[in-house]
């Protein structure tokens, strides 16, 4: 389903992400997680993708599988670094062909085995250029929806580290935008009000497209070091490090606390009306069901139509 389409039926979305296993075990146990997660009818599902093609077969069967064998829509990911303009259009014809609806455009970091890339070779300099790219793909009418891809990108409410400049930021999300991208996805953070300012500086940037949340409910310490890792910007408040230090040698209690942190930033998100929540799910179900249940987000998610 086109994400436009998606909007005019979800008054709040919900969404989930997941990345893919690298192995077939990893990727069947991923399945039972997403079959339980279907359960709760999310707007969507993406699936990551690995910077530089790492995972380019994998994120494409994933996405293909959950499109064929799920009622809910998935989105993959792509980022451009490392690759070149063919292997773009190659990637976006096969997923046109397959019926994919919608992508989410990014520029993505240079992988591990390739961190001293050179970027001024890749054809494609940031996230703008790839959306600029879908469009003339979209008006070509490769793809079976005459509107084509919708498109989607990521947002950075902390700020990404490769701007210091936060005014530069904007100007650079606004160009984003106006390139015809659909909707934001935001970099999870664990303070509301960064989330609130930044809709407020996107609407000072004329920026109305709508913004999804971001939230990752921390469920252990290792995952907690592996997204500060990955998060580019994000912040681990005082408060939440602190609660998390106490119970060090009490997997449980960590998880206890994640996810309450998860909830009530999920609770005063929706008091803000925001127009969608990102679940950062690690590929495990537990937590994402569990902030369902205790706010009855079952409730919130009710479409029209
Ligand atoms: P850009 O939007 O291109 O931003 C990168 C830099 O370029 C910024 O400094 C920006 O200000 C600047 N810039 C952007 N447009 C312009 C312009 N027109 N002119 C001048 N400068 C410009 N990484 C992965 O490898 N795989 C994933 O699947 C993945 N999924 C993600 C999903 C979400 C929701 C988020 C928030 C991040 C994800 N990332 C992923 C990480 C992301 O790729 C990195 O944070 C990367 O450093 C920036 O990607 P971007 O698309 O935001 O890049």
């Amino acid at each position: 389903m086109h994400i436009q389409d998606i909007f005019a039926r979800d008054p709040t979305t919900f969404s989930f992400e997941f990345f893919p296993p690298k192995t077939e075990r990893g990727a069947e146990l991923l399945f039972d997680t997403i079959k339980q997660l279907d359960r709760l009818s999310p707007s969507f599902v993406d699936v990551t993708y690995g910077a530089g093609g790492s995972t380019r077969d994998l994120t494409h069967d994933l996405v293909l599988r959950i499109h064929r064998e799920s009622k809910t829509t998935s989105i993959p990911h792509l980022t451009t670094i490392c690759h070149s303009r063919t292997e773009i259009e190659e990637i976006l014809s096969r997923y046109a062909a397959e019926g994919i609806g919608n992508i989410l455009a990014l520029r993505g970091d240079p992988p591990r085995d390739a961190q001293n890339w050179d970027r001024t070779k890749d054809e494609f300099k940031n996230a703008t250029d790839l959306v600029k790219f879908i469009k003339t793909f979209n008006d070509s009418g490769m793809h079976p929806d005459s509107r084509g891809f919708g498109i989607g990108v990521a947002g950075f409410p902390e700020g990404h580290p490769d701007t210091p400049n936060r005014l530069e930021e904007m100007d650079n999300l606004k160009r984003k935008i106006d390139a015809g991208t659909d909707y934001i996805i935001t970099q999870l953070f664990f303070e509301n009000r960064d989330f609130y300012d930044f809709r407020e500086r996107c609407e000072l940037a004329g920026i109305t497209i709508p913004i999804l949340a971001g939230l990752m409910p921390i469920t252990s310490i290792v995952g907690m070091k592996r997204m500060a890792n990955l998060a580019a910007g994000a912040r681990f408040p005082s408060a939440l490090i602190r609660a998390v230090d106490r119970c060090q040698d009490d997997d449980e209690a960590v998880k206890r606390i994640g996810i309450h942190w998860a909830t009530q930033q999920c609770l005063q998100l929706l008091e803000h009306d925001v127009r969608g929540v990102h679940f950062y799910t690690l590929n495990h179900s537990d937590a994402t069901r569990q902030i369902y249940e205790t706010l009855a987000l079952e409730h919130v998610a009710q479409r029209s139509g």
